[in-house]
């Protein structure tokens, strides 16, 4: 496909590995041709993910590439968590939290600016095949997305000596109570009072507003404060609608809300599983 004349070319900066090794790269090694940068703050992230938005802001600057900072209007992904009693990502969900509140923010920052023909560079390693899928653009979408570490060959281990070798440390990007921790990242996370304070007050906010959800969530894998995640298979698609709904199974034809939960008759840790594992 020819290239248009005009293409805007603007870095999805998650302030993790693998788009900070990006704009490294760029800075230091080879333009990669970066017109701006774009940082969608959910606002959950850990202190260091912040002091590394700042650093590469302040990097970005100095290098006259404009830097962007972007938020959801209305609440941030905590509140959001808070206000319906949920976690981010249910037992058999999909990302839908990171669409809502990094991918459509981004996408409509750049319509609001007008950019022509945009070009999204994605952090995605070379050994990250398998998340291409989840990161390329829908087919009617005018945009266009490049994955710089896949074409380049660059896998984990060498973005992270590319960062050593300027002298870079970065921590994995995540909101404190992201359910797609690593047991290793969720025992790092609970060994921070601040961080461990929060993912409980989502956790117990959930329990208290869905005893049977939370109970059956817990069964289909782990509570996030003890110290691991619901197996991988738990992880599916068509979980929910605007955060309202929380199970992929559905009940009579529909997914069930959590008022509509609650009020199902026998409702049990049993059924619960039952409807979970329903597809
Ligand atoms: S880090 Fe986890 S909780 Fe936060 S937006 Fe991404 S998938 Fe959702």
């Amino acid at each position: 496909m020819q290239e248009p004349e005009t293409v805007t070319r603007i870095l999805s900066f998650g302030a993790g590995v693998d788009s900070t090794a990006i704009i490294v790269y760029h800075l230091y090694v080879r333009s990669l041709d970066i017109d701006h940068v774009v940082f969608a703050d959910a606002g959950a992230e850990f202190p260091e993910t912040y002091d590394n938005v700042e650093l590469i802001k302040t990097l970005c600057e100095d290098a006259g590439i404009p830097f962007h900072i972007v938020k959801k209007g209305g609440e941030t992904i905590l509140e959001w968590c808070l206000r319906l009693g949920i976690v981010p990502v249910m037992a058999g969900g999909a990302h839908v939290c990171s669409q809502k509140f990094k991918g459509d923010v981004i996408q409509a920052w750049a319509k609001l600016n007008k950019f022509e023909n945009p070009v999204y560079l994605i952090g995605i390693e070379a050994d990250e095949g398998h998340r291409l899928r989840r990161f390329s653009p829908p087919k009617e979408s005018v945009s266009r997305y490049e994955y710089p570490l896949v074409e380049m060959g660059m896998k984990r281990a060498a973005c992270e000596d590319l960062l050593k070798s300027y002298g870079f440390k970065v921590r994995k990007s995540s909101c404190m109570f992201c359910p797609f921790m690593s047991p290793a990242e969720i025992k790092e996370t609970i060994a921070d009072p601040n961080a461990k304070s929060l993912v409980q007050k989502v956790e117990k906010r959930f329990k208290n507003t869905s005893a049977e959800k939370h109970q059956a969530w817990i069964d289909a894998g782990m509570p996030l404060n003890k110290g691991d995640r619901a197996p991988v298979g738990m992880w599916r698609r068509n979980s929910w609608a605007e955060g309202q709904r929380l199970f992929v199974a559905k009940h009579a034809g529909r997914a069930l809300s959590i008022e509509e939960w609650a009020n199902l008759p026998n409702t049990s840790v049993q059924g619960a599983e039952q409807l979970c594992f329903q597809m």
